[in-house]
């Protein structure tokens, strides 16, 4: 599925991130950019050690990555050039602030690539798999906290989002239909 928000093309897939030919790919990691199960430990096993090198220079200078900012990195030996690491909320019922942090992350890794001369963006769906977030709720968050962006600001031509599972998928899908685009 795909539409057209100002220049920018947004399109939905399944697939495995890791594999994706973008500029950047954008990682679900955690706050101590430690590494992890789900998409953060499939990219840097695919990513090798080098992306590892680079969290840690990050950690030793600015402590981490706290909720809902962002962190780029090397992609190592990635498709994919460059990783932005953001930390999404975990889900604890929806009153402690998500909805803004979950929208933040997307932000904060959009205005990064907008920095770093990035064209090519792919998000997986952060906080909804370990960090329990429910699917439907972070899709509608996710897609219009993307929206939002890409309505104020030139300059990336795709936002791909790469969804793993058909659950996962059919979440955004459902999400897409709904919105105005
Ligand atoms: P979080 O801790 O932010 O919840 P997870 O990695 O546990 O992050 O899950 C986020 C989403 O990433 C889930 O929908 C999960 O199915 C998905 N995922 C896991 N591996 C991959 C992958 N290789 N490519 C894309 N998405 C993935």
């Amino acid at each position: 599925m795909q539409v057209k928000i100002n220049q920018t093309t947004l399109t939905l897939v399944q697939g495995d991130i890791t594999k994706e030919q973008v500029d950047a790919i954008v990682n679900a990691a955690n706050e101590q950019l430690m590494g992890g199960g789900g998409v953060d430990g499939a990219i840097h096993r695919a990513g090798g050690p080098a992306i590892m090198a680079e969290c840690n220079e990050i950690r030793a200078e600015q402590g981490g990555c706290p909720t809902g900012s962002a962190v780029i990195t090397t992609g190592g030996n990635l498709p994919a050039n460059r990783v932005i690491h953001t930390v999404g909320p975990i889900w604890r019922g929806g009153n402690a602030g998500e909805p803004n942090l979950l929208a933040s992350c997307y932000r904060e890794s959009l205005s990064l690539a907008l920095k770093h001369n990035i064209k090519t963006v792919a998000f997986p769906s952060i906080s909804t798999g370990i960090y329990g977030y429910p699917i439907d709720r972070a899709a509608g968050t996710a897609l219009n906290a993307v929206k939002e962006f890409l309505e104020g600001h030139d300059g990336i031509e795709e936002v791909r989002f790469v969804l793993f599972d058909d659950a996962t998928y059919a979440g955004y899908e459902n999400a897409l239909s709904e919105m105005n685009t």
